[in-house]
């Protein structure tokens, strides 16, 4: 079908073959559904328009999945293959960096140089970690009496569902693809509608590397109708998403009908701590990427930062001092990039509305607080906004603690130890958090103590594939990444065997 590839050039010249159908049983395909236009948000200009699944199609793509568990396709082919064709679709995917960085920039915003660096590293990274446990998850036996040997087996759980988000398209799909491969289970993948091009490219690679057919299937959608559908379908075992609590709390409630296994990633409100002792430059350098990087876009980001109050004025002073000599703002293709577009023109307003109402409730903008005009008149119609501080709002505002998922942070004294963590503590989410002191034994005591499913002392937001990520509260069920990773996507079976005569 001729409307299934598109022939594309990229603002910094790669040209590619871009896929735009839906991928089900390693084939290309039309959806019997609408259609989804990806935009360049440096320019509010249109990319390329994909194929978007309707429910009829995700049934498609889920009975695919659903035939490929069978052998001799997946389930029961050997665990070391399957780590063999995941070590090569990394391989693959090294071969492409740049064409993906591209794509990524391009449809998300984000930085070139970031999405070659740190993206496509990290997602390369997850799916050659995975690779490596193919054929070392397994179970256990288990002594009990002379006259019962007990065994378990670690199984895949089946068909699973995966949504993504648009932060971080690729890399996204790798954590969700790693564990679930891994641990042989089959994969409809439905990616985020903002950003649904890195993964059709990725599909191609899926195929080379050998996977069979309906191994892993990727259908874009805006997520009520495709999105819905898979959280509902019988046949689907699991879910897992990543994404706004408001949407986990909905797939929740669909997956419920069929009492599905569940993990979510959900949003937050990370508390970052910086107590007297801390190294200065090291709390401001990492409290700034905390924030800022990624346009602020980043599920873990420290938005809520807390500062003894008496190092507060010097730490103002600093972090404003780290946002103009750090955050030049520009499209994704200049090399000195450090802050890019908002994903979509819906974020860019969501972001200034909330920068709006703090300044209406009262908080002091201690810099940026709008939107920022480029310089280059291809971009005046980008998405770009200011790197924000405010400070001098009480914790109960809105600015102080809800999601506002872009560059803006709230940066608040606090008196002792106690005065931080009960503050930290008190929001209903429970992501990230990260701790800046000098003293050893206050910060194991402070990790401890806050109630989040991951805890930086002394850094922020570098995470790692071999370490589990995830969050308590509302902030989500389950871990991603790591060998913790792997329990969401296999289940343990236990065999009873009689060697005696119990009966
Ligand atoms: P979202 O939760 O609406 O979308 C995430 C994914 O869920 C997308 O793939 C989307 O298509 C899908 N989806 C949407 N509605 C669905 C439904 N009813 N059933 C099944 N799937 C559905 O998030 P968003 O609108 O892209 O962003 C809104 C807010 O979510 C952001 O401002 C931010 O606060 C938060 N967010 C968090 C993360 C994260 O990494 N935790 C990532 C992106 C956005």
């Amino acid at each position: 079908m001729a409307d299934l590839y598109i022939d594309l050039v990229a603002p910094n010249g790669h040209s590619y073959k871009q896929p735009t159908g839906l991928f089900i049983n390693n084939e290309f395909v039309p959806s019997t559904g609408q259609k989804i236009t990806s935009i360049d948000p440096a320019t509010d200009k249109p990319i390329a328009t994909v194929h978007a699944a309707s429910s009829e199609d995700v049934n498609r793509a889920v009975n695919a999945a659903k035939a490929a568990l069978v052998y001799p396709s997946w389930k029961l082919l050997p665990p070391t293959d399957r780590g063999q064709m995941m070590a090569k679709l990394a391989d693959l995917m090294e071969q492409n960096r740049e064409l993906f960085a591209t794509i990524d920039a391009w449809d998300n915003g984000k930085p070139y140089h970031v999405a070659l660096n740190e993206d496509l590293t990290e997602a390369i990274t997850t799916i050659r970690y995975y690779s490596g446990w193919a054929d070392k998850t397994f179970g256990q036996t288990i002594s009990t009496t002379p006259e019962k040997f007990a065994y378990t087996i670690r199984q895949p759980v089946g068909v699973v569902g995966q949504i993504i988000p648009w932060n971080y398209p690729l890399s996204m799909a790798t954590w969700k693809l790693g564990p679930a491969l891994a641990c042989g289970n089959t994969v409809v993948l439905k990616p985020a509608e903002q950003t649904p091009l890195s993964a059709l490219v990725f599909a191609n690679l899926i195929k080379e590397a050998g996977f069979p057919p309906g191994v892993v299937n990727i259908v874009n959608e805006y997520g009520k109708e495709a999105g819905a559908a898979l959280a509902e379908h019988p046949l689907v075992d699991k879910i897992a998403f990543t994404g706004s609590t408001m949407t986990a709390r909905e797939i929740m409630k669909k997956a419920a009908g069929t009492l599905k296994n569940i993990t979510l990633e959900t949003g937050g409100k990370s508390p970052l701590l910086v107590f007297p002792d801390a190294d200065m430059e090291q709390a401001v350098k990492w409290s700034h990427f905390g924030i800022m990087s990624n346009q602020g876009q980043i599920c873990t980001a420290t938005s809520r930062i807390f500062v003894h109050k008496d190092i507060l004025e010097q730490f103002l002073v600093q972090f404003k001092q780290a946002i103009d000599s750090t955050s030049k703002i520009g499209d994704q293709w200049d090399e000195s990039t450090f802050q890019g577009p908002q994903v979509t023109r819906a974020q860019y307003d969501r972001i200034l509305s909330y920068i709006e109402m703090a300044k209406a409730d009262g908080a002091v903008v201690v810099s940026g607080g709008g939107k920022h005009t480029p310089a280059e008149s291809k971009n005046k119609d980008g998405y770009f906004i200011e790197p924000t501080v405010f400070t001098g709002t009480p914790d109960s505002s809105r600015i102080a603690r809800e999601e506002v998922f872009g560059p803006v942070v709230v940066i608040l004294p606090f008196s002792d130890e106690e005065d931080a963590i009960r503050r930290a503590n008190d929001t209903t989410y429970g992501l990230g958090a990260a701790v800046f002191t000098r003293d050893l034994t206050r910060a194991h005591r402070v990790a401890a103590e806050i109630e989040s499913g991951m805890v930086w002392i002394n850094s922020s937001q570098d995470c790692d594939p071999r370490i589990p990520f995830g969050g308590v509260k509302q902030s989500g069920i389950g871990r991603e990444l790591g060998e913790a990773g792997l329990e969401a996507y296999s289940q343990v079976k236990a065999v009873h065997v009689n060697l005696g005569s119990m009966l």
